[in-house]
């Protein structure tokens, strides 16, 4: 446990939650804040800051919790569609430096937008700098 993390508060009990699912592991709740009905956090009960940081056991847990509770979320407000996403990192607009999955319930028509639409101006890349990236990634994959 992180004295000063929320999120760890909330494992600990210490701050509420409208908790949603629970094991050894792993901790599911509502979005203090939901950007639309149903809009879950699906946490590592331990405190790791980014996915990076997860040892492999815990993210196989928040994953496995996330493939199951997206289509009970979705059916419980009805929604058409989520989006399933981790803001990794401060730079990517993380705010809670505890590892989350956000599950964002969607409907048609309303108004938001892909994961897409996140990023700030998109890169123009050679095929020569793809190729570049591409080998550095799978060097370490
Ligand atoms: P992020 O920007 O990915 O770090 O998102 C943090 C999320 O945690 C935001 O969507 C907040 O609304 C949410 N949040 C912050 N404090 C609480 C809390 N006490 N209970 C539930 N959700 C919270
Ligand atoms: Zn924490």
């Amino acid at each position: 446990m992180s004295e000063d993390c929320i999120f760890c508060q909330i494992v600990a009990g210490d701050i509420p939650s409208r908790t949603v699912y629970e094991d050894d592991d792993v901790l599911a709740f509502l979005d203090a804040n939901p950007l639309a009905p149903g809009h879950t956090l699906v946490i590592p009960k331990a405190h790791h800051e980014t996915l990076g940081d997860l040892p492999t056991d815990a993210g196989a847990s928040v994953f496995e919790t996330l493939h199951r509770l997206t289509p009970v979320i979705e059916t419980a407000v009805d929604a058409d569609a989520s989006n399933v996403a981790f803001n990794n990192g401060e730079a990517a607009g993380q705010e809670v430096p505890h590892v989350h999955g956000h599950v964002i319930p969607r409907f048609d028509g309303d108004g938001g937008g892909p994961i897409h639409a996140i990023a700030g101006a998109r890169p123009d890349l050679s095929d020569d700098e793809l190729d570049d990236i591409a080998a550095r990634i799978a060097d370490d994959a």
